[in-house]
């Protein structure tokens, strides 16, 4: 295997980003599964089977 120059890395780069400029505009986000406990006293939660799963979709944004 060839060693991996800054070149040769410059040049796979080039390779995995250039299908990424066809998309349409990215969202930078994460979609995240939770499973959570109710509080209420004899709740099967509370022994381990949790609620959920709820979805959250949580939007970051670049320092500005
Ligand atoms: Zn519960």
């Amino acid at each position: 295997m060839a060693p991996l120059t800054s070149r040769r890395l410059a040049g796979r780069r080039r390779t995995l980003v250039e299908p990424l400029a066809g998309l349409g505009p990215i969202l930078r986000a994460s979609l995240i599964e939770r499973f959570t406990q109710c509080g209420k006293p004899g709740c099967q939660c509370l022994r381990g089977e949790k609620h959920g799963p709820a979805t959250y979709l949580t939007v970051s944004y670049p320092r500005a």
